[in-house]
């Protein structure tokens, strides 16, 4: 590997508001070789992921922050090509953790082997990763939704969004999205299948959605906060459950943005519980077992935004958190 280099996007300052370009710096370091029980990994496909905007401030949270000068921290997949740990072989494509960079060393820990006859390895990024466990154990195990009630979710046609919709619909529930734009509201409808999809930036938007929901909202899988919570709260119904997923309309926010009306809370009874998907590692299997059969049999759709190039990450990156990004957001480095 001498003399090739390993190109990555490190973390060159922290924004203020809604990140820029400047915040992040392309640099070039040498191929590192890997020690006795690690293996070296060249990064095929890096999720991008909203929670990545959390991880660029410096405050405390549920994880650490990326650390200034280092490369961005991100969900990878990627292709073992040296290998002095036990357990891998040159040639295992391997889900992990390897970062903005083309390639990462890895000690084995939290790499899991992936196997392409099941789905294509970027699956495990979007429907068969990370975000389709949090849609699948934020929907059943937080909302609870039961047949014929109305789940709601907003970023619809989104990683998380798309798979609680087509789930909800599983479970025989009348499902309604909302998105940004006609084009995804149509996506959501007509490839996903969804009930109804509202356009958050249409004038007609508290009319349209109270439209799709006749019979008020049982779910609101909360995934965005802001202008689109505020619109949605005065449909919940009675004892409605609100899996508070995330709050993308809010990751850049100064300061403080209202809040739901806690009399609410009060007076319907809500349940509002926030969650992180690690909370509920050990389903798993369960998640694994019931969406792979869902995507293998076609019963569950899911769309990939693919950009070609770790020089695109950062701008990628920054779009997604204004609307531009059309399914699961990924980077792809090296096929
Ligand atoms: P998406 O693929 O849905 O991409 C983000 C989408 O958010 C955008 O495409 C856009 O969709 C929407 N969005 C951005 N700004 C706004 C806004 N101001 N108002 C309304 N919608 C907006 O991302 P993910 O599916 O990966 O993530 C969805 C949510 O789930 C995020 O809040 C994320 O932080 C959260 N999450 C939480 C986890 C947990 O463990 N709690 C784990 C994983 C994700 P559109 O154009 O349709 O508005």
């Amino acid at each position: 590997m001498t003399g090739r280099m390993n190109r990555q996007i490190l973390l060159k300052t922290r924004p203020e508001g809604a990140p820029s370009p400047d915040n992040f710096e392309l640099t070039e370091t040498p191929i590192p070789e890997p020690s006795e029980g690690e293996v070296l990994l060249r990064i095929l496909y890096l999720s991008l992921d909203p929670y990545m905007r959390g991880r660029m401030n410096a405050a405390k949270s549920y994880a650490k922050p990326a650390e200034i000068g280092q490369p961005m921290v991100g969900g990878t997949v990627g292709e073992i090509v040296n290998s002095r740990h036990p357990n891998f072989s040159v040639g295992d494509v391997v889900l992990g953790y390897g970062g903005w960079q083309e390639y990462a060393i890895s000690n084995g820990k939290g790499l899991r082997k992936l196997d392409a006859t099941i789905a294509p390895v970027s699956t495990a990024l979007g429907v068969l990763g990370m975000p389709g466990m949090t849609a699948y154990v934020g929907l059943l195990e937080v909302g609870q939704p039961k047949p014929d009630e109305t789940v709601v979710v907003a970023a619809a046609s989104g990683a998380v969004g798309s798979v609680v919709g087509q789930i909800a619909k599983l479970k025989g529930c009348h499902a309604v999205g909302i998105a940004g734009g006609s084009d995804k509201c149509r996506f959501v409808i007509g490839e996903l299948g969804f009930d109804a999809c509202v356009d958050h930036r249409s004038p007609d938007f508290a009319k349209e959605l109270e439209a799709a929901c006749p019979k008020g909202i049982d779910v609101y899988f909360e995934n965005v906060g802001g202008a689109v919570q505020q619109t949605v709260w005065p449909l919940l119904n009675d004892f409605a459950r609100i899996p508070v997923c995330g709050l993308i309309a809010q990751y850049n926010a100064t300061s403080p943005m209202p809040g739901p009306d806690m009399f609410s809370v009060l007076r319907k009874r809500l349940l509002l519980r926030g969650f992180i998907v690690s909370d509920f590692a050990p389903k798993q299997p369960d998640f694994l077992r019931d969406v792979s059969e869902w995507v293998r049999t076609g019963r569950l759709k899911y769309r990939e935004d693919i950009v070609d190039g770790l020089e695109k990450a950062p701008a990628s990156f920054i779009g997604m958190l204004q609307g531009k990004n059309f399914g699961k957001m990924l980077v792809r480095i090296a096929v």
